[in-house]
């Protein structure tokens, strides 16, 4: 392709997505395709010469488009957001043109310090305290992981290093393995299954703890878990809090287990994927209480602050545990200014890492923390509009309190007809749900999005859901 086709292709690819955005809603959200419709629109094998860009052009509609779910349509409510912005998009084009691999500072020194001032910036937005912060007094600093799913496997490492050498100051003769036999960890039986996911990757038990009426893990459950383990010879080394659960967005008691935490040494790791973006605001900080005794804390902009996956920023009171669990030196990656700089080949899990700290510096820069703050508030308004609607009908109810931007409910009645509604919905496409389940009680939940959504979109979602249900109904007290 040389350099003028690519500026053709390029500007006729930025006419479609503008098309594409602008006009999202009008698509059906949930594509109709079954298993396997790609393979009859697409030739068997690579072309043998090159094709027209045009033709790719012309491919779009036909044979991707009929196979997409449209997350960033204001009718897709499922899971949790998932970020999008014109900004960002065009900060992975020049991510995407400069493609280096920033896996030490001198292999491309920008990337690693826009990330180290970009996390900086973020860090204070949310007010975190500021021994996180490279910019702190301390040793702190963050970085970007892929996932929060990495960062918990990440600080769970961290966690288990720190852990196994405290040990062997104690007891010399104790060799890694049988530490490690011992080492147990924990999380809420609301955490992401990324949780429990980090424990088998890390080799170590991990509990999952009962939480209370409100779905939250409690203080007085985790020290009592403690207690029980130490009794049968185990080291309890990490515990991950959630602030803002996947099921039903609701905030483990930081304030309580914090403590716990500082005095008997365990590694407090904080999962805010989702609700970390709104401690932007500060009328939503009071949710991170307790943060400042947290070893780690990390959320995920590329969910809910207009960035593009992927974007995970984790932040550490102490980088050097992690840095020391995948230490390994080859010459070809060592330089002569090591240890000036942060080489963040060292604390993540992959050598190779993209450019991602330019998605923020577009997105901060373009919108500004007060478009970012508005952003937030108007979707936790219309959750709380849509909460309304669900009030104002008696055959419904809340099933959780709405805090954010996710409003978890159902028809009064079994779980069967719950499930049988939500079929129905998603079976007719216009919108898109699901479910969860917490102590056997079957919900739906409707998660605000898309940066496209406004009033009229919830009207249109409710009315949506109260035709399915009452087909549903119509059709049970026929069948009677
Ligand atoms: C979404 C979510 C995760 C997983 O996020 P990834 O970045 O996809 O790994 C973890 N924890 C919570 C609370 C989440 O909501």
């Amino acid at each position: 392709m040389d350099p003028n086709e690519f500026k053709d292709f390029s500007k006729e690819m930025t006419d479609f997505i503008v098309q594409y955005l602008e006009n999202i809603r009008e698509r059906r959200v949930l594509p109709i395709v079954q298993p396997g419709y790609m393979k009859p629109l697409v030739p068997d094998e690579a072309p043998q010469y090159p094709e027209a860009w045009q033709n790719i052009m012309n491919d779009i509609e036909r044979v991707i488009m009929p196979g997409v779910t449209h997350w960033h349509s204001p009718k897709f409510h499922a899971y949790f957001p998932t970020g999008q912005s014109y900004p960002a998009i065009v900060a992975d084009m020049l991510s995407g043109a400069i493609a280096c691999i920033g896996f030490t500072w001198i292999a491309s020194p920008a990337c690693t310090e826009l990330e180290v001032i970009m996390l900086d910036w973020l860090g204070k937005m949310i007010e975190l305290p500021k021994e996180f912060l490279a910019c702190g007094d301390g040793n702190g600093g963050g970085v970007i992981q892929g996932t929060a799913s990495e960062a918990t496997l990440v600080a769970l490492l961290g966690a288990k290093v720190k852990k196994i050498k405290q040990i062997k100051e104690l007891h010399s003769e104790w060799t890694d393995n049988e530490i490690v036999g011992k080492l147990v960890a924990y999380g809420s039986l609301q955490a992401h299954s990324s949780v429990e996911r980090a424990g088998l990757l890390g080799g170590i038990q991990f509990r999952l703890l009962e939480t209370d009426g409100k779905h939250r893990l409690r203080g007085e459950t985790f020290a009592t878990a403690i207690r029980v383990d130490k009794e049968q010879g185990l080291i309890p080394f990490y515990v991950v809090v959630t602030l803002g659960t996947t099921s039903s967005c609701t905030f483990d008691r930081l304030d309580e287990i914090g403590p716990i935490c500082n005095s008997e040494k365990i590694w407090l790791h904080v999962d805010a994927a989702y609700a970390g973006s709104a401690f932007i605001c500060p009328e939503f900080r009071y949710l991170m209480n307790g943060i400042e005794r947290a070893d780690s804390f990390n959320f995920n902009p590329h969910k809910w602050m207009l960035v593009n996956f992927d974007c995970s920023p984790l932040w550490l009171k102490e980088p050097t545990y992690i840095i020391n669990a995948f230490n390994v030196d080859p010459l070809y990656l060592k330089h002569d200014l090591q240890g000036c700089v942060p080489d963040y080949r060292h604390w993540q899990i992959p050598l190779g890492r993209r450019f991602r700290a330019l998605k923020l510096w577009f997105v901060l820069r373009l919108y500004g923390i007060e478009n970012l703050q508005k952003y937030i508030r108007i979707h936790v308004a219309l959750a709380h509009e849509f909460e309304e609607m669900v009030l104002s009908d008696p055959r419904f109810e809340i099933v959780e309190e709405v805090i954010l931007g996710l409003v978890c409910f159902r028809l009064k009645g079994t779980n069967e007809l719950n499930e049988a509604l939500l079929k129905r919905i998603n079976g007719a496409g216009n919108i898109h749900l699901v479910p969860s389940k917490i102590q056997s009680n079957f919900f739906l939940r409707l998660a605000i999005c898309s940066r496209f959504t406004e009033s009229k979109d919830i009207e249109y979602s409710w009315k949506e859901i109260k035709l399915r249900a009452e087909e549903l109904l119509d059709g049970q007290s026929l069948s009677k």
